[in-house]
């Protein structure tokens, strides 16, 4: 590659609050572009489920409702992205050290990000997103019990597994999660901005619409980056 040139790559960072739609869509897109989805809250759970140092470590904070310290999820996730030239990050970063963290890894690796996706909704919406969300924790995949029902109660029509409410997504839960959202994540808004990246999407739309508005979203930065 000679100077001025990017790496060929999808590389989004997904940026919202809690229950704005971040999972399903990285699922639908990691799907149609090749990319691989590493959602940071998947991979704490399963380090939960494993009882890593590392799950065992994060497991009060979550419970709270609180984001788990910077130094374990930066250690953490540059582990997850080396070695993949097209992600989607959904979930991190979610602090302003853990984007410069970010930054600093991936001008190391020569794979800047081609754009910072943000998930726009009013918390009414998320507040009935996620109370009625349904996990398949094994994967990830979610179902909403009003308006994405499972096929049959409780189970996921992909791979028949069992599907669960979090724990996280108590509505008291919910809206310490809210509250660490806007003290700690929202600084991301004017720092993606500030460094050229953000793309706003109105995550109020139907699912199928939000994909569209992400892909045609991510198209004009493609062509604005190369
Ligand atoms: P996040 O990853 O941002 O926390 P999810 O993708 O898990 O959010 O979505 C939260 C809940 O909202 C899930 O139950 C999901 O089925 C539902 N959902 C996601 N996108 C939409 C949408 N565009 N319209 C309505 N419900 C949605
Ligand atoms: P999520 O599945 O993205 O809603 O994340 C669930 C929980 O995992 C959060 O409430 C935090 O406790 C923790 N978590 C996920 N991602 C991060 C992150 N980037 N930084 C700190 N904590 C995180």
């Amino acid at each position: 590659m000679t100077p001025g040139e990017h790496a060929p790559g999808v590389r989004l960072v997904f940026l919202g609050p809690p229950g704005a739609g971040k999972g399903t869509q990285a699922q639908v897109l990691a799907g149609t572009s090749g990319a691989v989805q590493i959602a940071t809250g998947d991979i704490l759970r399963r380090h939960r489920r494993d009882r890593t140092p590392l799950g065992l470590e994060a497991q009060s904070f979550m419970d709270a409702g609180k984001l788990v310290p910077d130094d374990l999820i930066v250690r953490m996730m540059e582990a997850e992205i080396v070695g993949h030239d097209s992600f989607i990050l959904d979930g991190f970063p979610r602090t302003v050290p853990q984007a410069e963290a970010l930054d600093a890894l991936l001008a190391g690796l020569g794979l800047p990000l081609v754009a910072v996706v943000l998930f726009e909704t009013d918390r009414a919406e998320l507040m009935a997103r996620l109370t009625g969300r349904l996990t398949n924790e094994r994967t990830g995949r979610t179902y909403h019990v009003v308006t994405d029902p499972p096929k049959v109660a409780g189970v996921d029509d992909d791979d028949g597994g069992p599907l669960v409410t979090r724990p996280d997504d108590r509505p008291e839960t919910v809206a310490k999660r809210l509250v660490e959202y806007d003290s700690l994540t929202a600084a991301l808004v004017p720092y993606y901005g500030a460094h050229g990246l953000l793309v706003r999407i109105d995550a109020m739309q139907a699912v199928p619409a939000v994909t569209a508005a992400i892909e045609d979203a991510v198209r004009r930065r493609e062509a604005h980056v190369s």
